[in-house]
């Protein structure tokens, strides 16, 4: 019997159109607004902003892009984050990564207010996401437990394995999963045996950038996997770390590549920006 798929795209459109509603009830008062700021040219990472904002307009969330040249210095990138930080009408901020070899990735995310860090990178956001604080939990894992949770997949008492230890992706849904009472186990680059850890995950993520590395004989019967990895294959075709055709004979649940993780990753960060713009009613 193959697995039930969770398709990303028809969760994260459930997702929007309560955001949606949240927006048009708020907007009496404030409307939410999201600045993107992309450095230089790479084509992956401009379709990312385009989507972002076409998001944020079918949700009614004001949005702006910052598009700068990919030779910009980081003081000028910095002087454009220090003034959206300070602009009422951005209730968020999110630099595109990659970014251009002239610039420190981790003092541009530091510079971001933790207030409007709807990616959820900041150093405070992690650290409150790690001690059990409520923070901007970062998209992609966020997105990942709500799939879960929409399938009612149990969390509790089960096993999670996640393949990748990355600070957006592996150790926050290891966090969030722990919060959530599972079991974690975080495999990396040096983990032995890995098969075998995975043959134990209830739950198995799989956040590496390495096509189809997951295979069906890695996955315990029943299992829910979740793909986070894009790749994009020499004839052009994008697939996740996980080879779909296998797994899918021994998965009780498998989110596919693409339409899966992706989806959802933008409109968790709407669901943070709507939640940044809230706050602000509060203080
Ligand atoms: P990173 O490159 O930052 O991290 C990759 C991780 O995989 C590292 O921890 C690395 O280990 C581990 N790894 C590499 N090779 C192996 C191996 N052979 N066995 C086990 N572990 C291995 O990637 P990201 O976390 O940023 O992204 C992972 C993937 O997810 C990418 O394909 C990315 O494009 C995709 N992605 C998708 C998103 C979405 O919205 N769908 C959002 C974010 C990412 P080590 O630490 O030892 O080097």
């Amino acid at each position: 019997m193959g697995a039930v798929i969770i398709d990303g795209k028809t969760i994260a459109q459930k997702v929007k159109d309560e955001i949606k509603g949240e927006v048009q009830k708020l907007r009496q008062g404030l409307q939410p607004g999201l600045a993107a700021i992309l450095v230089g040219d790479n084509p992956s990472s401009a379709i990312y902003v385009r989507n972002k904002r076409k998001a944020c307009e079918a949700a009614g969330i004001y949005s702006e892009e910052h598009h700068l040249e990919t030779h910009t210095s980081q003081e000028k990138l910095l002087e454009l984050i220090d003034a959206l930080n300070h602009n009422h009408r951005i209730h968020g901020i999110l630099v595109q990564l990659p970014l251009p070899k002239q610039i420190n990735a981790e003092s541009v995310l530091e510079r971001v207010s933790p207030d409007k860090d709807v990616d959820g990178f900041h150093w405070v956001n992690l650290g409150k996401l790690f001690a059990g604080f409520p923070s901007f939990i970062p998209c992609t894992p966020f997105g990942i437990l709500k799939m879960l949770q929409y399938h009612d997949i149990q969390i509790q008492g089960k096993h999670a394995v996640i393949v990748g230890r990355s600070n957006i992706v592996g150790k926050p849904v290891g966090m969030l999963l722990l919060q959530q009472h599972a079991t974690v186990t975080i495999c990396h680059s040096k983990t032995e045996d890995l098969p075998s850890i995975c043959r134990q995950g209830d739950i198995l993520i799989a956040a590496v950038g390495r096509a189809k590395m997951i295979t069906g004989d890695m996955v315990k019967p029943g299992a829910a996997v979740i793909d986070v990895g894009i790749n994009r294959l020499d004839s052009g075709k994008l697939v996740g770390d996980v080879d779909f055709e296998s797994v899918s004979q021994t998965a009780g649940w498998i989110s596919p590549v693409p339409g899966g993780v992706g989806p959802m990753t933008i409109a968790m960060l709407l669901y943070n920006t709507v939640s940044s713009a809230k706050r602000t009613l509060k203080n």
